[in-house]
């Protein structure tokens, strides 16, 4: 262990200045640490890229990263399970799992996230016909709060697979993950622009797709429709050219983005006419490649998120609700609001335990005040029966989650048998989970 400088995360929302960090190399070592902050009684958590909006992974006890424990571990051919060690990034996977000829069943909107980390909060992508990436979890071996090894799977310990797959960091040390992959997929994806009303017919375009999400510039009466249709790799690639993808992905949707909103900064009242320019500007387009290339790009442009899962069916009222609020606000909203969809799933803590969701999310670029914005979307959301992303903004505490997730009381007693000491406890967990 080694003394430590600041830490803050990717959103720049949170700080912390951890009193050690460690960055184990070994599951021994991971055990040592684990032990070690328990008898210095100093709280302990693993940080993965940093990539939570919220104090999720923030400690001022021991941070560790786990950036020595990546790689695969091991390949079940018959089944298409893959075992990695927790740190894995997701960028990695591509590469990682060619030799095997699989990929993950689903991705979000981004490949820089650990394993460990975008399955502990929920992380999701978008098709109704699939969970999010912890739905995917078939085993797991953690370190617990006293330094040790358990492993979980459908055959050992079977009953915590449903609070182990989404936990929170709360329950342990992560260091291997099984995951249900599946034959590698190219997407066919179609982007283009449609009017705002096709938010009414939500629920039919998540179910006539593989993946379907939308975009809506606030201010406007447009929105950018994704859907992508999975199709098998012999069928051939028809990527946008590297210009193109260029042109598309890292000046349109990150270096015409940062200008726009920096624009709309120092002059508020022209941000309605950038995002009219917007919709006429991006998304018109169509290709066909590897599926993570088609699932996630670059984010470039720094901002703040909050996302809320709904049932599904309360989308289209939340989305007019939002509008309706924006128009009378007067704030002056440059980054777009997300739409997106998921099957329902049985991890106790996951957004979408129990119900279809849909997710909708709000942004606002990093050098504006997000606050004002995002409690009069929470309040919206909130209405609706809505379950914020664990790893983005919300104002929420233990109290509001033990009415909106059924099975929050059995979450707190496996928290209560694997760390009962509390070694992974942190203000955040604190909040939403409580002592
Ligand atoms: C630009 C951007 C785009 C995003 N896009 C999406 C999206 O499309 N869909 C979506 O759902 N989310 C999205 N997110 C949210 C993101 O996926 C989650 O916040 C995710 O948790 C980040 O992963 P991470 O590796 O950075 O984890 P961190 O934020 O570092 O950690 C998250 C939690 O996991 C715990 N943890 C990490 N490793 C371990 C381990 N080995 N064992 C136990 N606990 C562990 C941490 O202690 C913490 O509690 C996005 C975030 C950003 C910044």
């Amino acid at each position: 262990m080694r003394s430590s400088a600041p830490w803050r995360n990717w959103g720049r929302t949170e700080a912390s200045r951890p009193a050690f960090r460690a960055s184990p190399a070994s599951v021994d070592e991971v055990q040592a640490v684990v032990r070690a902050a328990r008898e210095r009684g100093l709280p302990l958590k693993v940080v993965g890229a940093g990539h939570s909006f919220t104090a999720i992974a923030a400690t001022d006890g021991i941070l560790v990263d786990l950036d020595q424990l990546q790689g695969v571990r091991g390949v079940d051919r018959e089944t298409g399970r893959v075992t990695l060690a927790a740190g894995t990034r997701l960028h990695q996977l591509p590469e990682l799992l060619a030799p095997y000829g699989l990929a993950l069943q689903n991705m979000g909107d981004i490949d820089r996230q650990s394993i460990a980390g975008a399955t502990s909060t929920g992380t999701h992508g978008t098709g109704l016909r699939f969970g999010g990436l912890a739905t995917t979890i078939t085993g797991a071996l953690l370190v617990t709060g006293d330094g040790s090894l358990l492993r979980v799977t459908e055959d050992e310990n079977a009953e915590l697979l449903p609070a182990v797959r989404l936990g929170l960091g709360a329950l342990g040390v992560l260091v291997e993950l099984e995951i249900q992959c599946v034959p590698a997929y190219l997407l066919h994806a179609v982007e283009h622009p449609e009017d705002f009303e096709v938010i009414d017919e939500f629920r039919d375009r998540v179910e006539a797709a593989d993946h379907f999400e939308l975009y809506w510039w606030p201010h406007t009466d447009r929105v950018m429709t994704k859907t992508n249709t999975r199709l098998p790799v012999e069928s051939g690639r028809k990527p946008v050219g590297p210009v193109a993808n260029w042109v598309e992905e890292r000046l349109m949707s990150n270096g015409a983005l940062a200008v726009m909103c920096n624009v709309g900064r120092v002059a508020p009242a022209a941000t309605p006419a950038i995002n009219r320019l917007a919709t006429k500007v991006y998304g018109d387009r169509e290709y066909t490649d590897h599926s993570y290339e088609v699932f996630t790009a670059p984010r470039n442009v720094r901002f703040r998120e909050m996302e809320y899962a709904l049932p599904l069916d309360e989308v289209p009222a939340a989305l007019h609700e939002l509008r309706a609020m924006i128009d009378a606000s007067g704030w002056r909203i440059g980054f777009p609001v997300e739409v997106r969809a998921a099957a329902a799933d049985e991890n106790w803590m996951s957004t979408a335990h129990g119900r279809e969701s849909g997710y909708i999310a709000v942004h606002r670029y990093v050098k504006d005040d997000p606050t004002e914005y995002f409690r009069a979307a929470q309040e919206i959301f909130l209405a609706h029966g809505g379950r914020p992303h664990w790893g983005k903004m919300h104002t929420l505490d233990h109290e509001v989650f033990a009415e909106r997730y059924p099975r929050f009381g059995d979450f707190l007693a496996v928290r209560n048998r694997l760390d009962p000491d509390r070694v992974f406890q942190n203000p955040y967990l604190e909040r939403v989970l409580g002592r």
